[in-house]
């Protein structure tokens, strides 16, 4: 985005928190941390020396070379000049007099700006459940989302992880073997299909850079803005033979990935055909996984996909060191943290580290921490109260010339988020320079305008199995929180939205001259 705004000739000033550049791979060094969409696609498509020239390691990147690139890109471009890091914001306020945002951050600094922009991420703010006790303990205490910049050292420590989504998969995955110890509390079991990661294929690399923007182009028109490589088999899973079933689903997994769930093309929409590529998974933890207590308690029941599907590196094979082990607490829930380890059905499990690996108050959180104030002096926790009513997930009415990147309302929860970062900055900032051009001051949603496309955010997900079980997409993760569908499944439908409201000179929009 401040790369776009100074080539568009506006001046632009960049607050952050982190003592660096590269955001969710800034913050999330836990063990094993790494990208789940190829790395030839998980990456910046905007300036086509830097995706010729910068050099991929592996099939999937770590987080260590994945913020090796994002300090590159910083650097390549010039941009820390225009960031501002070690900086918090901690409230906007709408000047409605002088059509201006008031910015404020922790220490009392403060900005004034036309436009708004918050690129402050869907998943970036920690969710630490509230264990009673928890400061009670005596050993340390990691969250993976803020993991410290130092290695960590589990080598013999008895070790309990509360947690079994993708951050939990990848780090039980990388510190059972060494540990001494390693307890896992299990609420909803995971699905996770194999990476097969690896060193990145020179073939491969060249193949795509022999035609890197023809390959963006095609992923743009794909359901996430990823996979044209293997797209998915137009075919119902419900037509399909048990034989055919198998050996698309055994091929798929051979191959690794989120190219899994696109076996057959009703997976994501059709309950029925999805129990089929439910058991398939479920087959496979039973043939991996020899104890058979652990093997039935790490088989997931809901459907696959809906919570989002975790791509691991030998997860399941992990169960079977003896010294993993497995505790159920969907039934009887964490009562208490302890001094020594912690509470579960009248039992103390004991450790010396503590690992949450539990989430994100995801999509909204970090905006409902602000104290953001729009027009009135109204706060996005009232205005947000029964959910994020948003215009194409860009946009909030009551709140003039903010922008919103990757969030609620957008395809960002379901596509290689790269995609849609970039969308999102190209539309916001023709957008400026449509305002700009036309004498215009400022820009909002109408009302009427988020209303519809709230419901056409819930009516798009009525159409697919993500509504059946309890999501971060739904809020359901989080006690309390307000259970809306936030994310826009459908990128290529979502974009020719997002052109044709442009196109029609921001229809939808109050426009102030
Ligand atoms: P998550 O998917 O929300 O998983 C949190 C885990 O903590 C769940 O297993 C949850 O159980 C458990 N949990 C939360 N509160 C609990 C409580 N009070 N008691 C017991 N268990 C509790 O969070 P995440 O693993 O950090 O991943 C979030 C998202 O970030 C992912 O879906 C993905 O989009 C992204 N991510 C991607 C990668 C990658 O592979 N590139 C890696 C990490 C994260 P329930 O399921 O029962 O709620």
């Amino acid at each position: 985005m401040l790369h776009k705004a100074r080539r568009a000739g506006l001046s632009a000033l960049v607050l952050e928190a982190g003592a660096g550049v590269g955001g969710t791979w800034y913050f999330n060094r836990y063990p094993g941390a790494r990208v789940d969409i190829q790395s030839m696609e998980y990456s910046f498509s905007f300036d086509e020396a830097l995706q010729q020239e910068w050099r991929w390691t592996e099939r999937y990147a770590a987080q260590p070379e994945l913020l090796s690139y994002a300090n590159h890109v910083a650097d390549r471009f010039g941009l820390r000049d225009g960031i501002q890091f070690n900086t918090r914001v901690t409230g906007a306020v709408w000047d409605e007099e002088r059509r201006r945002w008031r910015v404020t951050a922790e220490g009392g600094e403060s900005w004034s700006a036309r436009f708004l922009v918050m690129a402050s991420g869907p998943l970036s703010s920690p969710n630490t459940p509230d264990f009673p006790g928890l400061g009670e303990f005596q050993g340390a205490v990691y969250h993976t989302a803020r993991w410290p910049r130092e290695p960590v050292d589990f080598a013999g420590l008895r070790v309990g992880i509360v947690g079994t989504g993708s951050s939990a998969v990848q780090t039980i995955t990388t510190i059972a073997p060494g540990c001494g110890e390693l307890t896992v509390f299990q609420r909803t079991a995971a699905y996770a299909v194999p990476a097969h990661n690896g060193p990145l294929a020179p073939a491969f690399e060249a193949r795509v850079k022999a035609d890197y923007a023809g390959f963006r182009e095609r992923n743009l028109k794909m359901q996430g803005g990823f996979g044209s490589l293997l797209p998915p088999n137009p075919v119902s899973a419900l037509v399909a033979s048990e034989a055919e079933r198998e050996a698309r689903f055994e091929e798929r997994w051979r191959t690794g990935g989120f190219s899994f769930l696109g076996a057959f093309n009703d997976l994501l929409l059709d309950e029925r055909a999805n129990a089929l590529a439910a058991e398939f998974v479920r087959g496979k933890i039973r043939s991996i996984v020899r104890d058979p207590d652990k093997a039935r308690l790490l088989q997931p029941r809901q459907t696959i996909g809906c919570k989002r599907l975790c791509v691991d590196t030998g997860y399941y094979e992990r169960f079977n060191l003896p010294h993993v082990k497995l505790v159920d607490v969907s039934q009887q829930p964490i009562e208490r943290i302890t001094p020594r380890g912690l509470l579960s059905g009248g039992r103390e499990y004991g450790f010396d580290a503590l690992i949450l690996a539990t989430g994100f108050d995801a999509m909204t959180g970090t905006l409902m921490r602000l104290d953001l104030r729009g027009r009135g002096g109204r706060p996005i926790r009232e205005k947000w109260a029964a959910g994020p009513l948003n215009y194409l997930g860009l946009m909030i009415e009551g709140f003039p010339n903010l922008f919103n990147i990757a969030g609620p309302g957008s395809t960002s929860a379901f596509t290689n988020v790269m995609v849609s970062i970039e969308h999102h900055v190209n539309w916001i900032s023709d957008c400026i320079l449509f305002l700009n051009g036309a004498g215009r001051e400022t820009i909002e949603a109408t009302q009427a305008a988020e209303a519809a496309w709230v419901e056409h955010v819930y009516t798009v997900a009525k159409r697919t199995v993500y509504l059946t079980c309890n999501s971060w997409y739904l809020g359901a993760n989080i006690p309390g929180k307000p259970r809306v569908f936030m994310p826009l499944f459908g990128f290529p439908a979502y974009a020719a939205k997002c052109a044709e409201v442009a196109e029609r000179g921001y229809e939808g929009c109050a426009l102030s001259a």
